[in-house]
């Protein structure tokens, strides 16, 4: 895309400042931590209630960007670029990009609905990918921001193109329809997702219809409420020869009428009547998600006239869609970055980011496999690719096909290989080793067989960490924060079990003010891993105070012995102004200066300048617990009048910071100057009503590793703990307390999920397995099981076991694998 701003002026209705010469540009972004920006790029702040973009534009421009769009221009970068100064950037950027779109008359399908967008459109993808030029959203860009960002990638060369939008509530629709304006319209399965933003199903699926306002045909599955909500529709939206295009398993009148399907170990023969005449299809799938997206893609066909034998062909070699960007342990502590199943330009951006705030080795590979259907001429990709590789300052790339190899001088210090099974041959030679290694090829490649011999090898069990859900939990906390208020977040013991760098490094790539943790050794941990923000160290012991100094960590101070051997350490080594935190005791009683230590506490640092009190805290013993709120009441203020003394008697203005999650939420007035988020980052609330705000984020999974049936009368486990009365079929699972789980939870107390379905824990738990009942369940060995995450939740496992989350959570030992994914 290339676009002249000045043509955007009165799109965008924008005020304009800045130079008045022409100027171009081919790159729109709204990520300040892109290596992607440059001289080329339109920079789109949008401001939002968790972040301001604004604050970036001062350090993009160093970074060579000339043209933003914003509300205001900041006074530290007037008259240094060029600015649109608009009402809204985020209507700026939809508007842009409707008008983008109207300037492409090519046929476009628009899909909407609960679930299956993302497969629907990955399916579709595939299987007209052989006949078009095909633009489509990446990954599930599906929202006000992602729309409008997928839809400014297209270009000349495309000739079809496939876009999802989702909605959470009503009056979101109209905005995606102004920019994806999709002449098919796709109505996936409505389902019950996103429930709460809607009064009830027909507002939902009203408001799902509006996408399709300007559609020549819409496909659905026939039901009687979507049929009178169409017929609604099309009376309010009427459009000549629109034509609606209809499946259904049970009502013969629909255009497409499943009349059977069946299903064969992990196949279906689906039969269906069209036109009066028969078919049949076969889809390599079994479950009812998968068969209902496979005839929403048939529909597709069909009313592209695809002859019946091509649809058979092409729906056969259907394929399970990995939607998530995947950071596995390779080998020699590289780490691996699993994008093994796509291979577009646009998506190839995306991991590239991705890349950039994931990686743990300062050094960057890329093995990357020919780019299929980018619309551009493959001179002018792999130049562009070759561009993306140096922008994100990669330091190795290894191409795989035939025809990137040909275009190896274009990537300096690169390795080409014409296929991947030559570069299998080789993979010893090329001494992975330290490196984040970002995998990324089309499907043809294969590309799964480099990610299983890269991958560290470790046992079935792994805790997978949704790193989206993490950003969705800090993104709702920091919501509830006054202007100004810094947060700092707690990731002592190993991000309470979810992961210590990674989770840092997110948190850093998303601006956090600072981190906690309880020991020195985990915040050098940390520094180690490249982490810069600022981290204070809960319990620091003297002992650790010269390295405390050494990785530039913050001690928190907590009596006068620990500060007074905190300043002969640092006296010693001649520091001025290394910064310490002052933790009081209002009433928790574990560690704090009391109140009767105060005096000396001022004595002890007046008119020191070893150290500087970079902040004062105290913590909450009951913000989760109404009946104590008094309790909090008093804390606080005694907060306030110990805290209010120190700063005025020794004239200083440190941060004051006194709220952990359950304070965040119930004590909103007590803010001060930070906020100490800890457990509710993590996908956990103390309070069932604020629960359903926060997204899960750690599901820890393992699989079966032996199905038995065992006769009436006999007994499962150590100490025959369970004996089945009648037949009854028993799964082994590879976990046990030695990774965490609690020997109470055994016995028919606790449970996992198989295949969506409770299967109960039967007899002991072992020390590395336990055993569960899976008579009612169609299960095999190697099958995934779940031992907690959506179900059971870890809050229905603390209440079981008489404890709280956070001990489940700290629990699950290290020899659990942790995977991390987006
Ligand atoms: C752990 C901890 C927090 C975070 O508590 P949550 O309840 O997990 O939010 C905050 N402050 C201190 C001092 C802590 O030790």
């Amino acid at each position: 895309m290339s676009i002249n701003l000045k043509s955007l002026i009165p799109v965008l209705n924008a005020e304009w400042t800045g130079s008045d010469t022409d100027i171009f540009v081919d790159h729109i972004s709204i990520d300040s931590r892109s290596l992607q920006n440059g001289p080329q790029t339109l920079f789109i702040a949008l401001s939002g209630a968790n972040n301001d973009a604004h604050l970036y534009i001062a350090e993009l421009i160093e970074k060579g960007v000339q043209n933003f769009a914003v509300q205001y221009i900041p006074e530290n970068v007037k008259g240094k670029a060029n600015f649109f100064v608009v009402k809204n950037t985020l209507k700026a950027l939809q508007e842009l990009a409707a008008y983008y779109r109207d300037l492409f008359d090519f046929p476009i399908i628009g899909l909407t609905g609960s679930n299956g967008k993302t497969i629907v459109k990955e399916w579709l993808n595939f299987l007209l990918s052989p006949d078009y030029n095909i633009i489509r959203s990446p990954k599930s860009y599906n929202s006000q921001v992602g729309v409008p960002l997928s839809v400014i990638a297209i270009n000349e060369k495309h000739n079809l193109g496939i876009f999802e939008a989702g909605i959470s509530t009503v009056n979101e629709m109209v905005n995606l329809e102004k920019i994806i304006k999709p002449n098919i319209g796709v109505l996936t399965n409505i389902g019950s997702a996103h429930d709460e933003g809607f009064e009830n199903l027909t507002q939902k699926i009203n408001e799902k219809l509006l996408l399709f306002k300007k559609s020549a045909v819409i496909i659905y599955q026939k039901n009687e409420l979507v049929d009178k909500c169409l017929l609604d529709f099309s009376a309010q939206y009427p459009l000549e020869n629109r034509a609606l295009f209809s499946w259904s398993f049970a009502d013969a009148s629909a255009d497409v009428f499943i009349l059977k399907k069946e299903t064969k170990n992990d196949s279906t023969t689906i039969k269906y009547q069209y036109k009066d005449e028969i078919f049949n299809l076969e889809i390599p799938f079994s479950d009812s998600a998968s068969i209902e997206n496979a005839i929403s893609c048939l529909l597709v066909l069909l009313h592209f006239e695809y002859d019946f034998t091509i649809i058979q062909n092409r729906m056969e070699m259907l394929y399970p869609v990995e939607m998530r960007l995947e950071v596995k342990n390779g080998i020699h502590n590289c780490s691996l970055i699993d994008d093994s199943y796509s291979s577009d330009f646009q998506s190839l951006k995306i991991a590239l980011d991705f890349l950039e705030s994931q990686k743990k080795n300062a050094s960057k590979a890329v093995i990357l496999s020919d780019i299929f259907q980018s619309g551009f001429s493959n001179e002018e990709l792999y130049s562009k690719v070759a561009q993306l590789i140096s922008d994100n300052k990669i330091n190795r790339v290894i191409g795989i096909g035939t025809t990137i190899s040909s275009f190896q001088d274009k990537f300096p210090n690169s390795t080409m290989f014409q296929n991947t099974a030559a570069f299998i041959a080789e993979i010893e030679n090329l001494n992975f080793n330290n490196e984040t290694i970002l995998i990324k090829g089309a499907r043809s490649f294969q590309f799964e067989e480099i990610v299983s011999l890269l991958e560290e090898k470790t046992h079935e069990t792994v805790l997978e960490i949704n790193l989206d859900a993490i950003n969705h939990n800090l993104n709702y906390f920091k919501s509830k924060l006054a202007d100004d208020v810094k947060i700092m977040v707690m990731v002592k013991a190993f991000g309470y079990g979810n992961g210590g760098l990674e989770i840092a490094k997110l948190l850093e790539h998303n601006k956090v003010n600072y981190l906690g943790v309880a020991f020195a050794d985990e915040g050098i941990s940390l520094k180690n891993g490249g982490i810069k923000l600022p981290i204070m160290v809960l319990n620091p012991e003297s002992t650790s105070f010269p390295s405390i100094i050494q990785y530039k960590l913050e001690p928190e101070i907590y009596s006068i012995k620990g500060l007074n051997a905190f300043l002969k350490i640092a006296r010693e080594k001649n520091l001025k102004d290394f910064p310490i935190h002052i933790k009081v005791d209002t009433g928790m009683h574990r560690l704090g200066f009391e109140d009767n230590t105060i005096d000396e506490l001022i004595a002890t640092l007046k008119g020191n300048s070893t150290v500087r009190v970079q902040s004062i805290l105290s913590h909450l013993a009951t913000s989760d617990d109404p009946k104590h709120f008094d309790f909090v009441e008093k804390q606080i203020s005694l907060f306030e009048r110990l805290s209010s003394k120190l700063i005025s008697e020794l004239n200083i203005n440190p941060i004051r910071h006194i709220l952990n999650t359950s304070g965040i939420s119930n004590f909103p007035d007590a803010q001060y100057n930070m906020v100490r988020l800890g457990i509710g980052l993590y996908g956990v609330s103390n309070d069932p009503a604020e629960q359903k705000y926060l997204e899960n984020v750690g599901t820890l999974k393992s699989i079966i590793s032996q199905v038995r049936t065992i006769p009436a009368g006999d007994s499962v486990g150590y100490g025959r703990r369970f004996m089945a009365d009648k037949e009854t079929k028993i799964a082994t699972i590879p976990i046990g307390y030695a990774d965490g789980i609690s020997r109470l939870w055994g016995n028919q107390i606790g449970f996992v999920t198989i295949k969506n379905q409770k299967a109960y824990i039967v007899g002991s738990v072992c020390m590395d397995m336990l055993m569960v009942d899976v008579s009612h369940i169609d299960c095999k060995e190697g099958d995934s099981v779940i031992i907690f995450g959506e179900s059971p939740t870890v809050i229905e496992m603390a209440e079981a076991l008489k404890t709280i989350p956070y001990e489940i959570m700290t629990s699950i030992s290290q020899r659990v694998k942790r995977v991390f994914f987006r």
